[in-house]
């Protein structure tokens, strides 16, 4: 089964372990975290999930200052 990335739009190619699978999945191509939900073999959702910064909007600031 294949899903395009909502990042970089490519083609992840996932094996027959994502058939019935909910969770996160990385693309190959641009290190994307997608939260993908399957059933059986059919693509149900697909969620591009951000990736946090270390740093927090407070800490950042404070390392310009
Ligand atoms: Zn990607």
């Amino acid at each position: 089964m294949k899903i395009n990335c909502l990042s970089c739009g490519h083609n992840v190619d996932l094996d027959d372990l994502y058939e019935d699978y909910k969770g996160q999945v990385k693309c190959f191509a641009c290190s994307a975290l997608l939260e993908i939900c399957t059933e059986q073999g059919h693509l149900k959702s697909v969620n591009f999930v951000k990736i946090m910064p270390r740093l927090s909007v407070e800490e950042a600031f404070e390392h310009t200052l």
